[in-house]
C-alpha cells in the first residue's frame, strides 16, 4: 500500500514537471503614438515579425538547454539587430546625435545583475550587461569604460556610423524642429521601441533583460529606467522576473519592477493585481507613461501598459508565438 502511494506520488511530480515548460514574454516598447491609424501595416508587420523571430531563437535555445538568463540574452540580442526597435542597431539618436545605449540584465536565481549605461561601441549591450554580471565584482558599468570592458571581454565592437539609421536621423530632426535647439525636454508621446525580455525556464528559474537607446534627443548624458535594476529591470525566483518600458524618469522614482516583486512578496498580491496597480493606479495618474511585461514563478504571464499600446509577444514551450501591438 505505502509503496503504490509512493508511487502515485512520484509519477504526479513527474506529470507536474513535464507540464511545467518554459515560457518567454517580450516587448519592443510601449507608446501612445502606438494607434492603429499611425502606424503603417508595413510597420506593424515588421514589429510582429520582429518579437516573433525573438521568440523563436529564444525556444530554440531553450530547447537545446539553456538556461532562463542565457535565453534572455539571445532573445535580446536577436532584438538589438533588428532596426525596428529603439536599441542596439536601430536606437535613437541623443542631442549630439549619436548613440548612448543602455542594458540591464537580471538572474532570478540567485539575484546576479549586470548592467551598462551610455555605451556607445558594443553591437550588443545585452551582451556587455551579462560580461558584467558574469566577469566584473560590479553591476553596472557606464560610459567609455563600459565599452572598454566590453573590448576586453571580446564582444563585438562597432563604428558610431552602424547606429545612424534614417529613421533615428529623422527622429531626431523631428525632435528638434519641435522642441526647438535649446531643449532638454523629452517626446514623452514618440513611439518608443525599447525592448525586453522575462523567462521561466524549465528548471523553474526567472531572469528578466531590458535594453534601449533611451529616448531622442536626451542630454547632459541623461540615463533612464532601463539599466536600473530594481527600476527598469528585476527577477527574483520567489516572485517574479520583469521588464519595463516608458517614460524611465517616473520608473526610476516608483522603483517599478521592484515593486511588483515587493506587491508580491510583502502584500501577497497576484503578479496582475500588483502590475495593475502600479501601471494604472500609481504611473498614469502621476503622468508615467508606459508599461510592463513579466512571468511569475508559477508560470502567470504580465503584459500591462497604459498608453495606447506596447508591441508585445509570448511563447510558450510546444506552441506558436502570440503577439499584439494595440489594445485589444
Ligand atoms: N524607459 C526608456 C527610457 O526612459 C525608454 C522606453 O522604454 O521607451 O530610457
Amino acid at each position: 500500500m505505502r509503496s503504490i502511494f509512493i508511487l502515485l506520488i512520484s509519477l504526479a511530480g513527474v506529470m507536474l514537471s513535464a507540464q511545467a515548460g518554459y515560457t518567454i514574454v517580450v516587448h519592443g516598447g510601449a507608446g501612445n503614438g502606438l494607434k492603429p491609424e499611425n502606424v503603417s501595416p508595413q510597420r506593424q508587420e515588421a514589429y510582429t515579425q520582429g518579437v516573433e523571430k525573438a521568440l523563436q531563437r529564444g525556444a530554440a535555445v531553450l530547447d537545446s538547454g539553456a538556461d532562463a538568463l542565457t535565453a534572455v540574452v539571445e532573445v535580446l540580442s536577436v532584438l538589438e539587430n533588428d532596426s525596428v526597435f529603439n536599441a542596439g542597431r536601430g536606437a535613437v539618436l541623443t542631442y549630439e546625435g549619436e548613440v548612448s545605449l543602455d542594458a540591464s540584465l537580471m538572474n532570478g536565481q540567485n539575484l546576479e545583475a549586470g548592467a551598462v549605461s551610455g555605451v556607445q561601441r558594443v553591437k550588443n549591450p545585452i551582451q556587455a550587461a551579462y560580461a558584467v554580471l558574469q566577469h566584473s565584482p560590479h553591476v553596472l558599468l557606464s560610459g567609455s569604460g563600459a565599452d572598454e570592458f566590453a573590448r576586453l571581454q571580446q564582444l563585438e565592437l562597432v563604428s558610431p556610423s552602424y547606429f545612424l539609421t534614417q529613421k533615428s536621423q529623422r527622429a531626431l530632426k523631428r525632435y528638434k524642429a519641435r522642441f526647438g535647439l535649446e531643449t532638454s525636454e523629452l517626446n514623452t508621446n514618440a513611439k518608443m521601441g525599447t525592448v525586453g525580455c522575462a523567462i521561466l525556464d524549465k528548471n523553474g528559474n526567472l531572469a528578466a533583460g531590458t535594453s534601449t537607446g533611451g529616448m531622442t534627443g536626451k542630454r547632459y548624458g541623461r540615463i533612464g529606467d532601463s539599466p536600473i535594476i530594481g527600476a527598469g529591470t528585476y527577477a527574483n525566483n520567489a516572485t517574479c522576473a520583469i521588464s519595463c518600458t516608458g517614460h524611465g524618469e517616473f520608473f526610476m522614482r516608483y522603483s517599478v519592477a521592484y515593486d511588483v516583486h515587493a506587491r508580491m512578496a510583502y502584500k501577497k498580491q497576484s503578479g496582475s493585481e500588483a502590475a495593475q496597480a502600479i501601471v494604472h493606479e500609481i504611473l498614469k495618474p502621476a503622468g508615467g507613461n508606459g508599461g510592463l511585461i513579466g512571468l511569475t514563478q508559477s508560470g502567470q504571464i504580465i503584459m500591462e501598459f497604459n498608453t495606447s499600446g506596447m508591441i508585445r509577444g509570448y511563447l510558450k514551450e510546444g506552441q506558436t508565438p502570440v503577439t499584439a501591438i494595440f489594445k485589444d
